[in-house]
């Protein structure tokens, strides 16, 4: 990579070199004396050592230089030239603001994994497996570092979307059964666990920040620290890669405490390093009449903070000025440097971005969902996957069909008729009714789907696994409905009871081994019933 030539000419053809494995990018001056001399000296190591340079897998990328001289350089590397992007360690590199077209690499990585899976053969819970520890973690690395530009979340959402809901890339709204935004809900919220690109994205680019500021055998971090204050990222460090992470800045500090030392990589106003408030929220009225908030704690104290305040102070502002010099003259700068901690970081000051993710996305906000018990309970992944939707009435009952205009009506096939609703097909239906009598329930009148794990519990039924219970009988009478509307199979109250007594019986291993024993006692509870 060729950069504009400097105006000083007392210096002494160096250049930078970062390598990694067999990645090596050269940065020199643009000028024909330095590539010749980059030229001899490639030579001479290719003589001494028998190691050949393939100058026609290299590339030469000019940055700003006399278009005069271009030629004569591109001619002494014999070199192929080429512009930005570039990539490096599998990263887009650039001057300027990343294209979509930038990303494509990775959505075509997206494209071969799941052209490669046979999804058909794979249920809901299994297409979700692959999506979060394969789709999701090979977009990991290039999250750690670019923000990926709302376009590029757009595409690969819609290839998990339609992956996880027709095991194709593509979707349409009739196959979503729940929308895109509920299904990234961790699961304790009543979503599904997909992970949320954009908010992964803000974690990791969080942990890249975090990596500046208490990076200490970081060569990369030192670099930063010397180009940029810290405190405010402002300084020669430009560019939309910048802007992204400087956007970023405010939240970081929001986790983040500071133990001040030289007071250089602290904010004033927006770190919390004097008590457990940030001065911008303590003192807001004296913030208001501040002309340049972004300093840092060091050129506050150096410049004197009457220095950054405008002339005239309203009388509130007058108050909280006395009360903040009199708490900054016990202030004393050392030359440590300062200290981040943080609650989302270990001992060693790594900072952990699944609690983060948990925090961005609300997770306990409502950690009341009715479907929680349910992911914990014994039954298989695809099961638990199908109780997913029943609690958010979405399994494809005729009622659903008919309101997404899939079908024309809406009436069910089993007693002709209600309206086929999920509550109806699985609780009120002749057939369900007569179902749940046989096994001593008393459904009540004003069953809903969300409280199905509330069901009323028969004294005769075991606490332990209730919700397991539930689902194996769930289960099989929707499995009875679609074998009744696809297959036109008749399955008497006998035989259904007979297949709930199979269903509990392979479940049971599920068990843990301590309550194996129960799959006995379910299973005789069927048997009673028959
Ligand atoms: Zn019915």
């Amino acid at each position: 990579m060729f950069c504009k030539p400097s105006s000083s000419k007392n210096h002494s053809a160096t250049c930078s070199v970062l390598q990694y494995a067999d990645d090596t990018l050269l940065l020199l001056r643009g000028e024909v004396e330095d590539v010749q001399h980059l030229k001899r000296l490639l030579d001479q190591f290719s003589a001494a050592t028998g190691l050949l340079i393939n100058y026609h897998k290299s590339t030469a990328v000019p940055l700003h230089m006399d278009a005069r001289a271009l030629p004569q350089c591109i001619a002494t590397l014999g070199c192929r030239q080429e512009g930005f992007p570039q990539t490096y360690l599998g990263l887009p590199l650039s001057c300027e603001k990343l294209k979509l077209t930038a990303f494509d690499p990775y959505i075509c990585k997206t494209d071969r994994y799941l052209a490669s899976w046979q999804a058909s053969f794979l249920n809901p819970m299994g297409r979700t497996v692959l999506i979060n520890a394969v789709l999701d973690g090979h977009l990991s690395y290039i999250m750690m570092s670019v923000a990926l530009p709302p376009g590029v979340i757009a595409k690969i959402d819609k290839r998990r979307r339609g992956f996880l809901w027709t095991g194709d890339g593509e979707s349409t709204g009739a196959n979503c059964l729940i929308a895109w935004d509920r299904v990234r809900q961790w699961r304790s919220n009543g979503g599904l666990g997909i992970r949320d690109l954009a908010v992964q994205n803000i974690c990791l680019l969080l942990k890249l920040l975090h990596r500046m500021h208490v990076g200490e055998q970081s060569s990369w971090a030192a670099w930063v620290r010397q180009h940029t204050c810290l405190a405010t990222l402002s300084g020669d460090l430009q560019g939309p890669h910048w802007e992204s992470l400087r956007s970023l800045l405010p939240l970081y500090q929001a986790i983040t405490t500071v133990t001040v030392g030289d007071g250089q990589a602290t904010s004033f106003w927006q770190d919390v390093w004097l008590n457990d408030e940030c001065l911008s929220d303590r003192f807001p009225a004296l913030h208001s009449h501040c002309k340049r908030g972004d300093k840092s704690v060091a050129a506050t104290l150096s410049d004197g903070l009457r220095n950054q305040l405008v002339s005239r102070l309203t009388a509130e502002a007058a108050e909280e000025l006395a009360v903040l010099e009199n708490i900054l003259s016990d202030v004393a700068l050392s030359d440590a440097r300062d200290t981040r901690h943080s609650p989302f970081a270990d001992a060693d000051g790594k900072l952990h971005t699944a609690d983060l993710y948990a925090l961005l996305k609300g997770v306990g906000a409502s950690s009341g969902s009715p479907v929680n018990h349910f992911w914990g309970s014994c039954a298989p992944p695809r099961v638990q996957f199908f109780a997913w939707l029943l609690v958010h009435e979405r399994i494809q009952c005729k009622a659903n069909l008919a309101r997404r205009k899939i079908l024309p009506d809406d009436t069910c096939e089993l007693c002709g008729r209600c309206p086929e609703t999920v509550v109806h097909l699985l609780f009120f239906c002749d057939f369900a009714a007569s179902f749940w009598r046989a096994l001593g329930f008393d459904i009540p009148a004003d069953m809903e789907a969300k409280n199905i794990r509330d069901l009323p519990r028969p004294i005769h039924i075991g606490k332990m696994h209730y919700d397991t219970f539930i689902l194996v009988c769930c289960w099989s009478l929707w499995k009875r409905r679609n074998g009744i509307t696809f297959r036109q199979e008749t399955m008497t109250l006998r035989q259904t009871l007979q297949e709930c007594k199979r269903e509990a019986k392979a479940w049971s291993c599920r068990l843990p081994c301590t309550d194996q024993s129960l799959g006995d006692h379910w299973c005789n509870l069927f048997s009673l019933a028959m």
